[in-house]
């Protein structure tokens, strides 16, 4: 692994080195706490000739708010995110998935822009080179098999973030920007629940991300099962948000979001459809619990760990937890996460 090192100290330096290398034709990436990135180079699962440190560019980390909108910085560690009063009192959901990823370690290296930029994963594509060697190569290494599934016809690992479904759910847009253009999108619009890559153009940076003020009546909650408690990555994860009416029954719009489960995060749209404009009661959340499993299972990839099965299973189990803790709202009791020390301050 031998590759230059550059350290821009702007946004602009950043992107013409970017641009420098692809005029090269050279493979060039944007590092950021390295925790995604430095395994993988590591190991020779991909070779770069330039790594890009986005660290010493002014303005990329911190959380700050304004009248309608709560902005994180692309560079803000996860960490900081799990300790901020403004996530918190904002956007519950990302704040209790922020406390969920890895371990306290990973989330003091790791950024929630890099989380959101992650690699898939596969149990035998995020492997060192000795491993590599004794299997044939499959889709992802130019072959033609799928170790993990051999009926399947294509590459399908997952990305397995916990932060992607709840920053849909509150409807986060992020800002980029690349050597040819510059964008505000809608987070949910980088994802297809087919492809297990963000659809990002070349050489964007992500700056930011945008999370809009909600009313009082909003409600949203964050929900993951993993093999083990500490230091998983999620086999199946839910965000949900949910506006309600003034008499806090009636649901007027509903976001149900599941990552984990196919290659990229899946928006229930129908799921959704079916919860607006009803009140929650038991018949409806089971139905939107039942149609939130059915609608995802044509896109379901296999995970070594867990069976298909179960995992939409868990699916119908999250949705179904999530909406009554919302009708009995006591969504937040579960989700909190530990409180600030006196001397933890957050942002
Ligand atoms: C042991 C372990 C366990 C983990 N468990 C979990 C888990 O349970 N849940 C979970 O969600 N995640 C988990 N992760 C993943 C972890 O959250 C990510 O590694 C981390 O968030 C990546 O952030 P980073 O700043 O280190 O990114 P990097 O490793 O620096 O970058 C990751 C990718 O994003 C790109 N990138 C980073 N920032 C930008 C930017 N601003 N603009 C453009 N491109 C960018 C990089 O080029 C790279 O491709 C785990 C990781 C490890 C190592
Ligand atoms: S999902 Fe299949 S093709 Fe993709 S890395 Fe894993 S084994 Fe290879």
């Amino acid at each position: 692994m031998i590759f230059s090192y550059k350290e821009p100290s702007t946004l602009e330096e950043a992107v013409s080195l970017m641009r420098e290398a692809a005029e090269k034709k050279q493979k060039a990436v944007y590092l950021a706490g390295g925790t995604d990135l430095f395994p993988l180079l590591k190991r020779n699962v991909f070779d770069v000739d330039t790594v890009i440190n986005l660290k010493s560019i002014q303005g990329l980390d911190g959380i700050t708010e304004d009248e309608d909108w709560v902005y994180i910085g692309a560079m803000t560690l996860l960490h900081d995110v799990s300790r901020s009063p403004k996530v918190k009192k904002w956007a519950p959901a990302v704040y209790a998935a922020s406390d969920k990823v890895a371990s306290p370690g990973i989330r003091n290296m790791g950024s929630i822009g890099g989380n959101l930029l992650q690699t898939a994963r596969c149990p035998f594509y995020n492997q060192s080179n000795d491993f590599r060697r004794g299997v044939e190569p499959c889709y992802a290494r130019g072959g033609h098999v799928c170790h993990k599934d051999d009926k399947s016809q294509k590459c399908i690992r997952i990305i397995m973030s916990d932060m992607i479904p709840p920053l849909i759910a509150s409807d986060a847009e992020v800002h980029l920007l690349g050597p040819d253009c510059e964008r505000t999108v809608k987070l949910a619009s980088l994802y297809k629940p087919s492809s297990f890559a963000a659809l990002t153009k070349k050489g964007e940076i992500l700056t930011k991300i945008m999370i809009p003020k909600k009313s009082v009546e909003h409600r949203e909650c964050y929900e993951r099962m993993a093999a083990r408690k500490t230091i998983d990555y999620p086999a199946a994860n839910a965000g949900i948000a949910l506006d309600l009416d003034a008499n806090q029954k009636t649901c007027l719009s509903a976001r149900v979001v599941i990552g984990s489960v196919a290659p990229g995060p899946f928006v229930c749209e129908k799921t959704e459809k079916l919860l607006e404009g009803k009140e929650l009661d038991t018949a409806l959340i089971e139905s939107a619990a039942e149609t939130a499993e059915n609608e995802i299972a044509q896109y379901a990839a296999e995970s070594l760990e867990f069976p298909t099965w179960y995992r939409l299973e868990m699916v119908r189990k999250m949705v179904r937890d999530i909406l009554t803790a919302f009708k009995a709202d006591e969504y937040t009791m579960e989700f909190t996460n530990p409180p600030l020390a006196e001397n933890e301050k957050g942002a």
